[in-house]
């Protein structure tokens, strides 16, 4: 029930090759102390997080660094857990928490560049091959498109599913499916699943190739393990059982904030834009208010985006949050990297009573 502070990592992708070719200068950099510093014409400024990753960092490091491996433990204790990834499009979230898995259509990534979410899965069965069948292991998976809440896990065309609100349960997803899993390959099945794996090798999360990344995210997706642990006890005194533990561990591949002019995009796609933009920036709002002091904060207004609404146990309520901001290092990002950096500084100031 202590007040704990949303946790807030910072990630510097390296300059793609397109961006090395067209001689684009760098200008973020590392201080070392969980700080960067932006160096650019007319902007100087430092930014300070709980830790900060460069272009040199592997994805093991992120994992380590990040402190993901301590929220697998907490969730297990039956605390809700979110890691999500946030920052303009090309940035490296879907690369962060998911490795190259997402890009290639057919070849597995090497075990080296794995992300965040299959080093959590790998953790988390390590952890429940230790206790053996005191956990049982569900996963749903959602995606927010155009303020529509989709089951990427149910089979045929994806259809939307309403989002309701209960005293008991806060906001919740009716009719969402899930499935129990024992395996890592079976988890990470499900992920490809999602992703790309199916028939006629149409993806199910909704991307779209546009100028900035040739496969940008135009949903939000969410993942959310559920571990139920049913502790029995063997000692006589207890009569055999202790009351069971049910946490969740939820990762959050959020779409890129962009710029109509940048992308280019136009039609459907300056559609899928606006609402992309219009539930981060209700995301920002919420943010912003929650970063006042508990006394000074007025009504939060979750209810004025899906991705809010979700998301509102993890920012407000009683989960335990790590954020992970991704950036570009390059001279043309520098407004959209300033914009997140801003972001995920405001962020650091939110609290939940886990
Ligand atoms: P986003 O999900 O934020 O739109 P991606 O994760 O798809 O961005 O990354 C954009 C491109 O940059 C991809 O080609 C990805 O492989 C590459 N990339 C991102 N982060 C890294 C990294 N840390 N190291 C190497 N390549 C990266
Ligand atoms: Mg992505």
């Amino acid at each position: 029930g202590r007040e704990t502070r949303l946790r807030v990592v910072l990630r510097v992708r390296p300059l793609t090759c397109t961006e090395t070719r067209r001689g684009d200068r760098q200008v973020v950099h590392s201080l070392g102390d969980g700080s960067v510093h932006v160096c650019a014409t007319r902007h100087d400024a430092t930014f300070g997080f709980s830790a900060v990753f460069d272009a040199g960092a592997s994805q093991e490091a992120v994992f380590e660094g990040s402190g993901v491996r301590q929220l697998v433990e907490l969730a297990i204790d039956g605390f809700s857990c979110t890691v999500f990834a946030f920052g303009q499009t090309g940035s490296g979230k879907t690369y962060t928490l998911m490795g190259p898995l997402a890009q290639s259509e057919t070849r597995p990534a090497a075990p080296g560049l794995l992300g965040l979410m299959q080093r959590s899965f790998a953790c988390l069965l390590e952890q429940s091959r230790g206790r053996g069948s005191d956990l049982a292991l569900s996963a749903s998976y959602l995606e927010i498109y155009n303020e529509q809440v989709r089951d990427l896990l149910s089979p045929g065309p994806p259809c939307a599913l309403p989002l309701r609100w209960s005293k008991t349960r806060g906001f919740y997803v009716e009719n969402q499916l899930s499935v129990d899993f024992e395996s890592l390959e079976a988890i990470t099945s499900l992920l490809l699943q999602a992703f790309n794996a199916l028939p006629a090798g149409s993806q199910r999360r909704r991307t779209s190739a546009h100028a900035l990344n040739r496969h940008s995210s135009r949903s939000h997706a969410l993942l959310t393990i559920y571990i139920h642990s049913r502790a029995v006890s063997t000692h006589p005194a207890l009569g055999g059982a202790c009351p069971s533990k049910q946490g969740t561990l939820c990762f959050v591949d959020l779409a890129g904030s962009e710029r109509v002019k940048e992308t280019g995009s136009s039609g459907e796609l300056s559609v899928e834009a606006n609402n992309i933009n219009r539930s981060l920036l209700a995301l920002g709002h919420c943010i912003s208010l929650l970063a006042k002091p508990r006394g000074k904060q007025t009504h939060i207004p979750y209810r004025d985006s899906k991705l809010t609404r979700l998301l509102a146990r993890s920012l407000g309520g009683s989960g335990i949050t790590l954020m992970v901001a991704c950036i570009s290092p390059s001279s043309r990002c520098l407004s959209e990297t300033l914009s997140t950096l801003h972001y995920a500084s405001r962020a650091r100031r939110v609290t939940t009573r886990p």
